[in-house]
Formats: C-alpha cells, structure tokens, sequence
C-alpha cells in the first residue's frame, strides 16, 4: 500500500497514528538542524517533519529532494508547534521515520504555485504540470463536479444519455466541418459533428423523448480567442414541447446550478426579443448586470445645422452617471477606442451635465442649451451625468455602442464576474441576408422551425419571419441557444430550397431527416449549452482555456504533443491522399 491518507486529510484527530503519505515535494525548508517539506498532492498539502535529532542522516537524504520529487513517507502524526490555520492540515505534522524517493523531477520550467512565472505558451506545452498548479487543478475540480450536478439535474427530470456517432457527415451549421478520410472508402470522408444535431432529432423520432449528451463538438473556425476547436455542450432534445416547455426545464437547471457553485439565487429569469435586445443594447448577447441602455435620439438630434447627425439613419447615446467630471483625456481615450478599426465609429459626440446645471458638449457650435437639455430629458440625465453619442448607419452604430457600453462599464467596476444575470432572448430573425453569397442563411441552423404565425410570409417576406428559438445570456455571453423544430417533411424542403439548396442537394444531405420526418415525427425542440464557457463563467472567469485539461492555443495547435503534425508516406498511401504542397 502506498498511502494510508492522502495530503489533506490529517488533523489533530490522527494524532499519534502511524500513517503513510505520497505526493509532491511542493518546497524543502531547511532551518539549521530541522528540515521541512510540504508534501503535495490533489486533495492539500501537509508538513513532513525531519529533525537531526530525531534522524540525522534521515535528514541528510530529505535535503537531498527538490521540487516536485514523487516521495513516499512513513512517519507518525503529531501537533505542530508553529500552527498554520490557512491549511486543513496546519496543525500537524509528520514526524517522518523512513522515506522513499518514487521518482525525481527536473527543476520544472515554471514554479508550481498559485502565481507561477510561466508564460501561457510555456504552461501550455509542459500542461501537466501546470495542471498540478491550485488554480487549474481547482477549475477542473469545478468542472467535474459542475458536469456531475448537470447529470443528476437531467436524468432526474427524466432525461437519457444517449452517445452519437463522431464520425459523420457534414451538417451545415455555419462552420467549416472537419474531415476524416475514409481508408474503407477510398476518396470518401467523414465529418466530425460541429453538434450532434440531426442526430438528437431522429432520437426523437425514436421515441426517446429526452436525450442529453455532454459532449464534444468540433468546428474548423478561425480561432478568435477564447475559441476552441473542439469544445464541449451540453446538449438536449425533448419531444412534445413548445418553446414554453424546453425554456422553462433549461432555466430550472442553470438556476440549480448558479444556486449550487455560485450561491446566486437568480429568480425567473428575463426574456428579451431579439428586436429589443439590439434597440437598447446593440448586441443579441446583452451584459444585463449594469443599466446603460441605448437611448436614440434621431427625433430631437436632428436640426438641419449638424450634418453628421442630419444625414444618419441612427443617432443613438449611452449615458455615464455620474462620470461628467471625465477630464478631456479620457473623453478622447474613449473616442479613440471607438474609432478602432475593429469597433468602427467614426466618432463620438459628447454631452456632459454640469452639477450646475449647464450643459456642455462636443458639437455646442451646432446645438444650444435649450437643444443640449432636449437631449438630457431623453436619457433621463441628471446633473453629474455624461452623455456618449455615436450615430451613423443603424447597425454600425448600435455595434459600437454596444462595444462602448462593455467597456466602459469594466472601468467603471460594473461587470463583477461574482454577479450572475443570466436572461433568454428569443424571437430571433430565422434568416439572415448574406451579401457575399447573396443568400439566406439560417440564423440558427437549417432545422429550426419559423413560428407558426410567422409561417405565410416565408414566401413573400422571408426576411421578416421570426425563428421558434431562444438563447440563454448570461452576463454578456450566449451559453445557450436552441428552438423548436421542424418535424414535417415539406416545411424542412421549404425551408432548405429557402436556403438555396436545389432538391437534388436536398436529398443527398438531408434526405435521412426527411425520410424520416414521414414516419411519425413528434414534435420535438431542443437546445445545447457551451459547457466550457458555463464552467468558466460559474468558476467566475472569462476564459475558457483553463477549464478545459488539455486547451489548443490560439492557432488551433497542442503545443504539449506537437499537433497537427504531418503522418507517415505510408498512411497517406493508405488513405490514397496526394499531398500538393
Ligand atoms: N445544435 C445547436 C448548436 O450547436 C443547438 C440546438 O439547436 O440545440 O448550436
């Protein structure tokens, strides 16, 4: 036997026993005829004990070890005379007899502590150790146990877990797929599932009725950051439900999770429409922990003097409370941040309300107190109050805006990751127009069903129909997103010809789902959560790579195996793959 404990269990209590360790060597202290080492492993830390006095050459060989040495030691429980009350452990220690060397370690390339030296790339590359360090060690800890509470949350309101195929074939959900070349099937290639989509719906043709699955989804993006490109959902379809049906069981179980690891107790939560959600924040994904809503100003702003303001679709403004103090240079940090290329503005018009009751603003050659204060009754203002106003083309503007709000709301402290503020927002657009390719796309994917009053415009203003879908936001992310189905055969051929597939590409994509739509399909809806981003979210963080074991960087690469990498002439001359570069 190799441990009679583990390192984080021993207190008081275990005085005088006779017990076993292994772990970690975390530090070796020396002190003059005394030496201590912290013995680490996942569950704490305790103190082993070497004195001269007790064991001289015993304390010969522990001088000996280094940091991260794999040790094991026999010894005796006793109470510490310097107690440490931070540690479970701290009021004991080993008073050690005999020990053993498992296996030495290099001096690691970072220090193993909470605060570590090394760089992400570094920590990427040696993971397994930074895995031994609390903070990642903790997060998939969090992980584990938010994943287990997930289970017994869904298999108690009757779901099944049911496992779905990883290589597939292609499903069009907006990303680019990765392949798998076939050797049985030469020329021929899987796809990985960007989301087991198809395949939770024909369970419910099945008769499942509830299925859920954790599990992972892959997509070839571009990575912008904080993107991987295999990641993990939470992924759920339930038969015979409105939308009504599978919000109401979703929000159950994030409020059972928010009160479980957060202790947040969050209530009904919110329902915005997507409409609504872009008018008063720019943003289909809002950050509703902090006010800060869009107040547009086109009936008030418009005097035929300003031509900026004259000739905008939209002149729309946040107001700071409290922040008319802002000297000029912070007035200009935030235009300049608004004029970044990747936010676009062209501008920033500013308005302040003096304490004293005057109003002073960036365009007063244009606009005159009477106008200033016109402008202060729409946003509510008050003095002390400074107004931010961009304007511009509707959907430029509102995106700025939006990019505004969220950051001048982390200065000002307004968006505390230990504040919870999860909403739905539903009612979404089912298309979009996509000038490059001039086509529909699906806003959500190809099965999401249009809602039932929606139905007869498809044809006439396709533009106009509204998706039977929802998605859950919480705290400015999407962390989840799902709908209501289509489960008839003809309103799926619809909806793909929409899309501008010919019947011909209907059939061989989608012709399973179809076929199978003749046979009994129940109505049915779904939605999947992005489990890494819930984690990290609940773990009060905005990324996602440290709760996930083994995270690919920014390239899509693993730095600790070296992947992608190239394979063997022989494979290729298998698969009947010529490589052209
Ligand atoms: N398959 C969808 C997605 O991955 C979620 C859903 O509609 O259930 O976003």
């Amino acid at each position: 036997m190799y441990r009679t404990h583990t390192c984080g269990e021993l207190t008081l209590k275990n005085q005088g026993e006779s017990v076993r360790l292994t772990g970690w060597v975390q530090r070796v202290r020396n002190l003059g005829g005394m030496t201590f080492i912290d013995l680490r492993d996942r569950y704490g830390i305790t103190q082993l004990a070497f004195n001269e006095e007790w064991d001289d050459s015993l304390m010969n060989e522990a001088r000996k070890t280094g940091r991260e040495f794999v040790i094991e030691a026999h010894g005796k429980v006793i109470e510490r005379s310097s107690k440490n009350p931070a540690l479970p452990t701290g009021e004991i220690e080993i008073k050690v007899s005999s020990f053993s060397v498992l296996n030495p370690s290099q001096t690691p390339p970072f220090t193993i502590e909470d605060e570590t030296d090394g760089g992400e790339e570094l920590r990427m590359k040696y993971r397994y150790l930074d895995i031994r360090r609390n903070p990642v060690k903790e997060n998939l800890l969090l992980r584990s146990r938010v994943n287990l509470a997930v289970r017994q949350y869904l298999n108690q309101s009757g779901f099944i877990d049911i496992e779905t195929p990883y290589l597939i074939k292609s499903t069009p959900e907006g990303a680019r797929d990765f392949v798998v070349p076939s050797r049985m099937n030469e020329g021929q290639f899987y796809a990985l599932p960007q989301s087991p989509q198809t395949f939770k719906q024909l369970l419910m043709v099945g008769g499942m009725d509830k299925y859920y699955q954790i599990v992972k989804c892959f997509r070839d993006e571009d990575l912008r950051a904080d993107r991987q490109p295999e990641f993990t959902q939470i992924d759920c379809e339930m038969a015979f439900v409105e939308r009504q049906d599978v919000m109401q069981t979703f929000e159950g179980m994030v409020s059972h999770l928010l009160k479980e690891f957060a202790g947040t107790e969050s209530g009904s939560f919110p329902r915005m429409t997507y409409d609504e959600a872009m008018r008063l924040y720019g943003n289909d994904k809002p950050d509703i922990r902090f006010e800060m809503t869009f107040t547009e100003l086109n009936t008030v702003a418009k005097n035929g003097r300003f031509k900026i303001f004259d000739e905008a679709e939209l002149i729309v403004g946040i107001k700071a409370e409290g922040c008319a103090n802002y000297s000029r240079k912070q007035i200009d940090a935030l235009t300049d941040f608004v004029k970044r290329p990747q936010i676009g503005a062209g501008g920033l018009v500013w308005c302040k309300y003096n304490h004293d009751g005057s109003l002073k603003s960036s365009v007063d050659k244009f606009f005159d107190q009477e106008a200033l204060k016109k402008w202060a009754e729409e946003f509510s203002a008050r003095p002390g109050d400074l107004m931010l106003i961009i304007s511009g083309s509707a959907q430029k503007s509102r995106k700025a805006l939006s990019e505004l709000r969220l950051h001048l709301a982390e200065e000002l402290g307004l968006r505390d990751p230990k504040v919870f503020a999860p909403l739905w927002v539903v009612d979404f657009p089912l298309l979009e127009w996509d000038e490059e390719s001039q086509r529909w796309h699906a806003m959500h994917h190809p099965f999401t069903s249009p809602k039932p009053e929606d139905l007869p415009l498809l044809d006439s203003e396709p533009g106009k129909v509204k998706a039977n879908a929802y998605d859950m936001v919480l705290n400015g992310n999407e962390i989840g997103g799902g709908s209501i189905r289509i489960h008839h055969k003809e309103l799926q051929h619809k909806m793909l010809s929409i899309l501008g597939f010919s019947d011909e590409e209907a059939r061989t994509q989608f012709g399973f789902l179809m076929d199978a739509f003749e046979y009994g399909a129940p109505p049915h809806g779904g939605i999947a959560f992005g489990f890494d981003r819930l984690v990290a979210l609940i773990g009060g963080k905005e990324s996602i790579r440290d709760f996930i074991a083994f995270p690919k960087n920014n390239a899509g690469r693993d730095l600790m195996i070296n992947s992608p990498s190239a394979i063997d002439q022989q494979q290729l001359d298998e698969l009947k793959l010529k490589l052209t570069i």
